[in-house]
């Protein structure tokens, strides 16, 4: 029997992402894990039911054993098999975070034998989470650095309450991850303002356009790319639920490409949605700086993975970030060197484990 390594899922930020790093290292390393004290921090703990989804999608994959997966649940055992399902199809239920579900298995698919298909069903622009463009059009492309392919298609988006996104996601596995490098910030070469929404009035995707473009165009002098995606409700692929919300992508010079993001709510209005992104986007270009607070913490586990050097700077150390790292240190052979205090910009260092299917 493989000796169980046990997860305590209040550290630091003692969120979500503790149990989903922790249940995706369990699966690539086959260490099965008992996870305890599962979102302990917040004021809702214990199991939702979309980290219910990521565990599960993870088990699926790797035919794992899992005990105390419901909702509510503060621990679980988790002991993981051999990647075993090429194909998947999961709903997470009604708006769960599809990119939180990818959040825990990307991970994973980078080292599995053959190509796996996913379909995933649920929310794709969630508070808090990753909106499903930020993992296509940052994650997934600054993760290439490391020789991570894969494609993701968006069929529909899902906004709360009733989710019903469709979202997917194929993967071409690597035997073994390269190093990154994302510490210089070259200048810009592009600013891309994407503009979502969906059963609402055309004016507020150009009021939130307007209010971030000329934000950017003032404070940075630069002439933003905008682009928008309007459903009236009547297209075939609609969401069912009125939705809105903004990525502003930069593209460096050297193609790293960094983001922000807000999104619409009731009684917001358009202009502060704009204006939010634009000015989180504004300070990640005046501390020029590569990686944005979010890329910093989801590039954790695949530094820890890959096989060299990888070094990143970002405009803030967050307490997920610190999190992750001291979570796969406590799997794997590396040690982070981190630069910066909590809340200020920084960046990490770590010579990987050079992990190998
Ligand atoms: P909980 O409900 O426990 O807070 P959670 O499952 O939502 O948990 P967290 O532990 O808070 O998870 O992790 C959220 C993840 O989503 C982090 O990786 C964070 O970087 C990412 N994230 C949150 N907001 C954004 C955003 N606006 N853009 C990109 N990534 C985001």
């Amino acid at each position: 029997m493989v000796e169980l390594l046990e997860i305590d899922g209040s550290m630091g930020e003692g969120g979500g992402q503790v149990l989903r790093t922790a249940v995706a290292l369990s699966a690539l390393l086959k260490k099965p894990i008992k996870v305890f004290n599962i979102r302990a921090k917040r004021s809702n703990p214990g199991l939702r039911p979309q980290h219910l989804a990521a565990v599960k999608a993870v088990a699926n994959l790797t035919g794992a054993r899992v005990e105390g997966l419901e909702v509510g649940s503060k621990q679980i055992l988790f002991d993981p098999d051999e990647i075993r399902a090429f194909n998947i199809e999961l709903d997470v239920g009604t708006a769960g975070s599809i990119s939180l579900v990818l959040q825990a298995m990307m991970p994973v698919l980078a080292f599995s034998p053959r190509e796996v298909k996913l379909v995933l069903k649920g929310g794709t622009d969630n508070p808090k989470a990753p909106p499903i463009d930020y993992i296509k059009e940052v994650l997934l492309k600054d993760l290439s650095l490391t020789g991570y392919s894969a494609e993701l298609k968006v069929e529909r988006r899902g906004f709360y309450p009733r989710g019903g996104g469709v979202v997917h996601f194929e993967s071409k596995p690597v035997g073994c991850l390269k190093p990154f490098d994302i510490t210089d910030f070259p200048g810009l070469k592009k600013v891309k303002v994407f503009v979502y929404s969906s059963r609402l009035p055309m004016h507020v995707a150009e009021r939130i356009a307007d209010s971030a473009s000329s934000k950017i165009r003032s404070m940075l002098k630069v002439e933003p790319v905008v682009e928008y995606e309007i459903m009236r409700g009547d297209e075939h692929n609609a969401p069912l639920d009125p939705g809105c919300g903004i990525l502003i992508i930069g593209t460096l010079e050297n193609n790293v490409v960094f983001a922000s993001n807000a999104l619409g709510e009731r009684g917001k209005p358009s202009e502060k949605v704009g204006s939010e992104a634009a000015l989180e986007f504004i300070r990640q270009v005046e501390h020029k700086t590569p990686a944005d607070k979010n890329l910093a913490d989801q590039l954790v586990v695949y530094a820890a993975l890959a096989n060299g050097i990888s070094s990143l700077r970002t405009h803030e150390i967050t307490l997920h970030t610190l999190t992750t790292i001291k979570l796969v240190e406590l799997f794997l052979p590396v040690k982070f060197e981190v630069q910066g205090r909590l809340g200020s910009p920084g960046g990490y260092r770590a010579s990987g484990a050079g992990f190998r299917r």
